[in-house]
């Protein structure tokens, strides 16, 4: 070891890295199962993206209008552009309900109707009668600070079990058994220096995604695939990179993001004629149509030259025809971010608006259960023993090639809550925690003294902005077979620049030049991924829409080659290694026993 550093030694039955919304469920589950459980974040808890999330959580509760948990399963698979797994589509639309009403219990503050119950709003792709409409209020709301209540009660209740924080430690790698076993990992405390090694029986990784990785993006700084990152270290694999998600209304010039939830609640766009041109493309759903569908009409717009402002390179979001009254009451937040970030008063003047990054659909492959798999063609389903996934950072996969808006607060705490009840059948706790492994803890802090002592020429901020313009540039909304080639090239070039990284600040404490290092490293395995998995797929889905596949009947959609999952490993010299994995097709339940018939979500075009 280039020098060596002493460990502060902890032993767990389990370790959850992240305390968002997911990491947050999971370590309350796993502590209230008499798990010992810590959990390790980089930010303070409250501070995670979650609580950035505006527009709120979807069940079928029906407070508000008729629905169904088959309703919300179909959206789902509609959304998801028949990519997503059957099995986990179906757990999440079931489990749904009893997630939010915990939640209520637990004293998430939920906006409330009349007589009292939680109230829900409509939100893109969201239906009734499966699809054939109307709108469906399925979306749990408190005000458009859905993310900022329901983290603060779920941090509040952690507190109320026995699980150990580490807050302000950042997680460098897993800790791999010379048999391949996850025994572990090994966190930075940023406040003192000291290097802490976490043994356990279970690590359950709840990163968040890595909007970062684009130059403009919803997400906030610290989404930087951190989870992607360790796991490609570990030599596994990660799934469905190339679907990265749009959101339609992020504020022109700043990023920051306007929920779905305004469209919800009647706003609409338009574009430098006045016209509503929603209603041309998507006459039933019209402004609230799947994202991927109104960011890419919002493209098509702007490249026809229609779009708004000196440059004709954005959109106008309408909200000004709306009751101040009901925009103060239910979308407070966002009135607040336009004035700030575009000077504009809702209640006047129209938002300007540009399609942003804003949530990643692929992840760390897991089954239903959030158990990681060690996927490939011949092992679809190929259990990783030690390691679980959750939330953004994971791909069960619920959101298939595109996420419905409201579904990712849901999947944070159905399969939060989920590994924790499969974390109790499969972690005794009255066994030994495993030894870890000390050629994997040499090689990882090796790597750690490294940048450390990265006396390259090229400052990681940089290189890091190289890489968010290039896959802004080559890997967003539109896409062809010459951007992404392009991308991929300009990509692994990049990659091939680390080895010249230069870090000025040696020391251990506060280190944010070291941080900003390890966070571009785990950045740039999802973004290679990303590029990689995207040129290779030869097809338009969910939000994966390339410009030289649009013609057929599911306008360009290739089911009979492409229905399948990407898997992809990248090794330390920036190889990327592809392979696919069957899309899970069977549902949970059987027609006889009360499943879904089979017949309501079989592949069709996806029209709104
Ligand atoms: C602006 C915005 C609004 C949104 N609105 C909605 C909405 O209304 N409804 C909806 O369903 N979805 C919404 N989403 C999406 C949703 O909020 C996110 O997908 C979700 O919150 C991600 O939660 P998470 O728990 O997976 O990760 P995060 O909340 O991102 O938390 C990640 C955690 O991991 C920790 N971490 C990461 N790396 C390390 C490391 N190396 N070491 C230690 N700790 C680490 C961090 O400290 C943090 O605690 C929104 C997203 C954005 C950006």
């Amino acid at each position: 070891m280039a020098k060596t550093y002493e460990f502060v030694e902890h032993t767990h039955d389990v370790v959850v890295v992240g305390a968002g919304g997911a990491g947050l469920r999971a370590t309350l589950g796993m502590a209230e199962q008499g798990l010992r459980t810590a959990c390790i974040t980089k930010v303070f808890p409250t501070r995670s993206h979650t609580v950035a999330a505006q527009g709120g959580i979807a069940a079928s509760l029906k407070n508000m209008t008729p629905d169904s948990w088959e309703w919300h399963m179909y959206d789902t698979v509609k959304g998801s552009d028949w990519l997503g797994d059957t099995d986990a589509m179906e757990y999440l639309a079931r489990e749904a309900p009893k997630a939010v009403y915990e939640l209520e219990h637990y004293g998430v503050p939920f906006s409330r109707t009349e007589d009292g119950r939680i109230y829900q709003r409509p939100f893109g792709g969201h239906m009734q009668n499966y699809g054939d409409g109307p709108p469906v209020q399925r979306t749990c709301a408190a005000a458009d600070r859905t993310g900022h209540a329901i983290l603060h009660t779920l941090y509040g209740q952690s507190l109320r079990h026995n699980a150990e924080f580490y807050i302000e430690y950042f997680a460098l790698d897993l800790i791999m058994s010379e048999d391949g076993v996850c025994q572990g990992v090994i966190a930075w405390n940023l406040d003192d220096g000291t290097i802490h090694r976490f043994s356990a029986k279970m690590v359950v990784l709840a990163t968040g995604g890595y909007g970062r990785a684009y130059f403009s993006a919803t997400s906030a700084h610290t989404c930087t695939g951190d989870g992607g990152g360790m796991v490609a270290r570990a030599g596994l694999p990660m799934q469905d990179m190339e679907f990265v998600q749009f959101h339609p209304t992020g504020i022109y010039g700043s990023g920051c993001l306007i929920t779905e939830g305004a469209r919800g609640e009647g706003g609409y766009l338009v574009n430098s004629e006045g016209e509503r041109f929603m209603e041309r493309y998507a006459p039933s759903a019209k402004d609230l149509a799947s994202r991927d569908v109104v960011s890419r009409c919002m493209t098509m717009e702007i490249r026809e030259g229609r779009g708004v402002g000196k440059d004709k390179d954005h959109i106008f979001l309408h909200l000004d025809h709306l009751d101040p009254a009901m925009l103060a009451e239910r979308l407070p937040g966002i009135s607040e971010s336009a004035r700030i970030f575009a000077g504009v008063d809702v209640t006047k003047e129209p938002i300007p608006v540009l399609p942003t990054v804003h949530y990643n659909m692929g992840g760390i492959p897991t089954n239903y259960w959030g158990e990681v798999l060690n996927a490939n063609a011949d092992n679809p389903d190929r259990i990783q023993p030690g390691l679980m996934a959750v939330g953004e950072a994971g791909c069960a996969s619920v959101h298939g090639a595109n996420r419905l808006g409201s579904n990712s607060l849901i999947d944070l705490v159905v399969f939060g809550r989920a590994a924790a009840i499969r974390a109790a059948e499969v972690v005794d706790p009255k066994e030994a925690v495993p030894t870890p492994s000390e050629a994997s803890c040499e090689k990882i802090m090796d790597r750690f003294d490294g940048l450390r002592n990265a006396s390259g020429s090229i400052a990681t901020a940089d290189l890091r902005d190289k890489m968010q313009r290039t896959m802004q540039e080559d890997a967003a909304v539109f896409r062809t077979q010459e951007s992404l080639e392009q991308g991929c090239k300009r990509m692994s070039a990049i990659w091939g620049e680390m080895k010249d990284l230069k870090v000025s600040d040696r020391s251990m404490i506060w280190n944010s030049d070291l941080v900003e290092t390890l966070e571009l490293e785990n950045l740039m395995a999802n973004a290679i991924t990303t590029v990689y998995g995207a040129e290779a797929r030869k097809e338009s889905r969910g939000a994966h829409a390339r410009e030289d596949y649009k013609d057929g009947p599911l306008g360009g959609r290739n089911d009979d080659e492409w229905r399948k999952h990407t898997l992809s490993w990248v090794d330390e010299a920036g190889n990327v290694k592809l392979d696919y994995r069957a899309v899970v097709t069977e549902p949970l339940t059987k027609l006889e026993d009360g499943g879904i018939d089979p017949k309501k979500i079989a592949p069709k075009a996806r029209v709104y």
